[in-house]
């Protein structure tokens, strides 16, 4: 990622759209943006092995439910935030990780230019790949910010997706989706 340039894009930014970048509330506003991508996108960087790649033998649970992830995105079609919840579910194959490696592991995908279908999908497709597990299923309700501050504003519309690999029992699936 390349701070300067983002700095100069915000402020041929701004400019196009008519301000004036030396007055006082925006003339830190280029640098500041620059900063908060850095934030909001740092999952470029990451890696969901080094969250999930330390798994250890657990033969006793016949399910591993996270719920009520917290996740804030951005959406890649219009720049602005999404946010919500994402919930975990898998059936391990004798392999387990730390409960907070999942949360880190939404947080790898999470903090990139997103859509929420493959961010969700994204999600699943890591536990799988490095826990092997039976099964797991991926609830993500997001809301989005380009729905509810522009276009439709629908606001509190969830969106809700749902990805599903291997076998998950059904009512694993109706736990996931109970409030
Ligand atoms: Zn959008």
């Amino acid at each position: 990622m390349d701070s300067n340039r983002i700095e100069k894009a915000v402020k041929e930014l701004l400019e196009a759209l008519g301000e004036d970048t030396s007055r006082e509330g925006l003339v830190d506003t280029p640098s500041r943006v620059a900063r908060m991508y850095e934030e909001t996108l740092h999952g470029y960087n990451d890696n969901p092995a080094i969250h999930l790649g330390r798994t250890f033998e657990e033969e006793g649970s016949d399910v591993v439910i996270e719920k009520d992830i917290d996740f804030s995105s951005t959406c890649e079609h219009h720049l602005m935030p999404f946010f919500g919840k994402v919930h975990i579910a898998y059936v391990p194959n004798g392999k387990v990780v730390g409960i907070s490696k999942l949360a880190r592991t939404v947080d790898v995908y999470a903090k990139r230019l997103q859509l929420q279908e493959r961010m969700n999908n994204q999600i699943a497709d890591a536990i799988m790949e490095h826990l092997s597990p039976k099964g797991v299923a991926v609830v993500v309700e997001g809301e989005h910010t380009c729905m509810t501050a522009r276009g439709v504003k629908k606001v509190g519309a969830k969106t809700v997706t749902y990805a599903l690999r291997g076998e998950v029992p059904s009512y694993v699936l109706d736990l996931l989706f109970a409030k």
